[in-house]
């Protein structure tokens, strides 16, 4: 996949609809990024084609930052250009054709980012990981919602010979991408829900609602089986789990709690008995 590209005149006119003044190609530095392909990746998660293009839409004009200097004023690049490439010879795990979003990003060449733009340049910086939102995470395996109901599939099992994963459907917004350092430091520091993967998601509206009564559920019934519980941490520990694993833990206490009310219940009745029988 070549994913490499000259500045031409049209996109040079699409990077000045971004630029404040009239930028010549000696002051810009573009190059290519990959944003997210279709590929199942570490989190047994992967993009719909269907969602590559919807986002190939909303990564216009968006902004990536460099970890490593995020305060640098100049070291930020804007994507503005997205290409969706697709490579029929390579086939992903789940038998698609592989195809990925290519972002074109522009910097403004300064001396303070000639060695950023030497590292992009030698390939040291390619790893981006992006934030975005989507509607639906479809199972692959019985295609039921996860943001809505549960099912009985774990991903990153076989079912049929086939891994059961994540389909990520119906973006609904994108906000960056950043560059990681390699070795990729992440999941360090209080970064919160992102994933191996590099991607961060942010909720739905929707989900977040489903997901607030999902902790404030497993927070109650924990509190009843455990009162000495450390509810704040608790929380804390809840917010970093994905939807379908919030659901996991919140149905698991519940069914916990349920079996701790039946077992007091019975003792209180035989003590009761005893009682009665005295
Ligand atoms: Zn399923």
């Amino acid at each position: 996949m070549k994913t490499q590209f000259s500045l031409s005149d049209e996109l040079m006119e699409k990077i000045n609809s971004f630029a404040r003044r009239e930028l010549s190609k000696d002051e810009v530095y573009a190059f290519p990024v990959i944003l997210c392909d279709n590929e199942i990746d570490r989190d047994n998660e992967r993009f719909s084609v269907e969602a590559l293009k919807t986002l190939s839409e909303l990564f216009v004009g968006k902004t990536g930052i460099f970890d490593h200097n995020p305060k640098g004023e100049n070291q930020t690049a804007r994507i503005f250009d997205t290409e969706i490439m697709a490579d029929n010879d390579r086939k992903t795990q789940s038998g698609e054709p592989y195809t990925a979003l290519i972002g074109k990003a522009y910097m403004i060449r300064t001396s303070k980012n000639a060695d950023l733009i030497a590292e992009i340049d030698g390939g040291i910086k390619k790893e981006v990981s992006i934030s975005c939102s989507v509607a639906k995470k479809l199972c692959s395996v019985c295609g039921k919602d996860k943001t809505q109901q549960s099912c009985s599939h774990v991903r990153g099992r076989k079912y049929a010979g086939k891994l059961c994963h994540v389909i990520l459907c119906e973006p609904l917004d994108a906000y960056e991408f950043s560059f990681v350092a390699i070795p990729a430091q992440r999941g360090a520091g209080v970064t919160k829900s992102m994933g191996d993967s590099g991607r961060e998601f942010i909720f739905s509206d929707e989900e977040q609602k489903i997901r607030d009564a999902l902790i404030a559920k497993a927070l109650k019934h924990g509190f009843l089986l455990q009162p000495v519980l450390p509810l704040t941490e608790l929380k804390s520990l809840l917010t970093l789990c994905d939807t379908e694993k919030l659901r996991e833990i919140c149905d698991g206490l519940t069914r916990a709690e349920k079996y701790r009310r039946a077992a007091t219940y019975s003792h209180e009745e035989n003590l009761g008995n005893k009682i009665y029988k005295l």
